[in-house]
């Protein structure tokens, strides 16, 4: 038996990709801290597909120590496809952060992701089929105003991810490598960047998708041979694209007798 993984699917857009892969069959492994959500999405993947199995994961990845634990608990699955959605923002200038956040937000969008992505290809980049999936932005090509340090750890998934994606093409290995970038979409995002208990996306945000939507770009992103899947923040259409960062392959080859590290 096969298994997807989806961190942060007990909301959002996590929430509706797995629902999307329950729609193909698949089996998952659901993380989040909310156990109560992530049982509702079970719930509702048995009615979609009574034949699934999905195994539920309550971990906080904000905390390098469980990431570990976390990854070392899925030993008993196959993993087919690793989608690191987790990740939160922030809307303040850089000097007005609220450090505590911030330095959460470092560790969930930079840290967990680098860990359990170097984690999967480690152990899957040989295995026919296989791909990684993570979330940035359209904040993760593009700053946006009052979103700075945000957009950073998102510039950081896109350049970590397509650096990754060339490296796997470099070697021929078997997992594909991919960036989804998805713009404004209706999701618990907001409420926890404003730090607001409500966030009405109508009538506040001139464009958006609804999650539904963004878990039906991320399949098209699956389904392709493409490493990115962006949203253009004018029109908001979805582009599947080759890796927009320049790359440069490195020219010399690790000196003899070097030991490694
Ligand atoms: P969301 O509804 O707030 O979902 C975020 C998910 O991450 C939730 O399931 C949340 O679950 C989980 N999460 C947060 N902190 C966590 C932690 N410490 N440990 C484990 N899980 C954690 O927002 P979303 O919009 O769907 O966000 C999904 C991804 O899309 C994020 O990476 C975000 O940066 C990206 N994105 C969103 C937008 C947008 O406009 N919505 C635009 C561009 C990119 P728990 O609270 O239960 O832990």
């Amino acid at each position: 038996m096969k298994y997807t993984v989806i961190t942060g699917a007990s909301s959002g857009i996590g929430y509706e990709a797995a629902l999307a892969f329950a729609g193909r069959g698949k089996n998952m492994i659901l993380a989040a801290r909310r156990t109560d959500e992530l049982d509702k999405l079970k719930a509702k993947v048995a009615e979609i597909n009574p034949d699934l199995d999905v195994a539920i994961r309550t971990v906080d990845l904000s905390i390098a120590a469980n990431v570990h634990e976390f990854y070392e608990s899925l030993q008993p699955y196959a993993i087919e496809t690793w989608i690191n959605n987790a990740g939160f923002g922030n809307f303040a200038s850089v000097g007005e952060q609220h450090l505590p956040k911030i330095e959460q937000m470092l560790h969930l969008n930079i840290e967990a992701l680098t860990i359990l992505s170097s984690l999967y290809v480690r152990d899957y980049a040989d295995v026919d089929g296989t791909q990684i999936i993570n979330i940035s932005s359209g904040g993760g090509y593009t700053i946006v105003a009052d979103a700075v340090t945000y957009c950073a750890t998102k510039f950081y998934v896109s350049a970590f991810t397509e650096g990754l994606a060339q490296e796997l093409k470099g070697k021929n290995a078997a997992m594909q490598a991919k960036v989804l970038a998805p713009a404004a979409t209706e999701t618990e995002f907001a409420k926890h960047s404003f730090n607001v208990d409500e966030f009405e996306y109508e009538g506040r945000v001139p464009k958006f998708h609804t999650a539904e939507q963004m878990a039906g770009f991320l399949l098209e992103l699956y389904d392709s041979e493409s490493v990115v899947g962006i949203v253009d923040g004018l029109t908001y259409d979805f582009e599947l694209r080759e890796p927009i960062f320049p790359y440069a392959a490195r020219a010399a080859s690790k000196p003899k007798n070097q030991p490694e590290n």
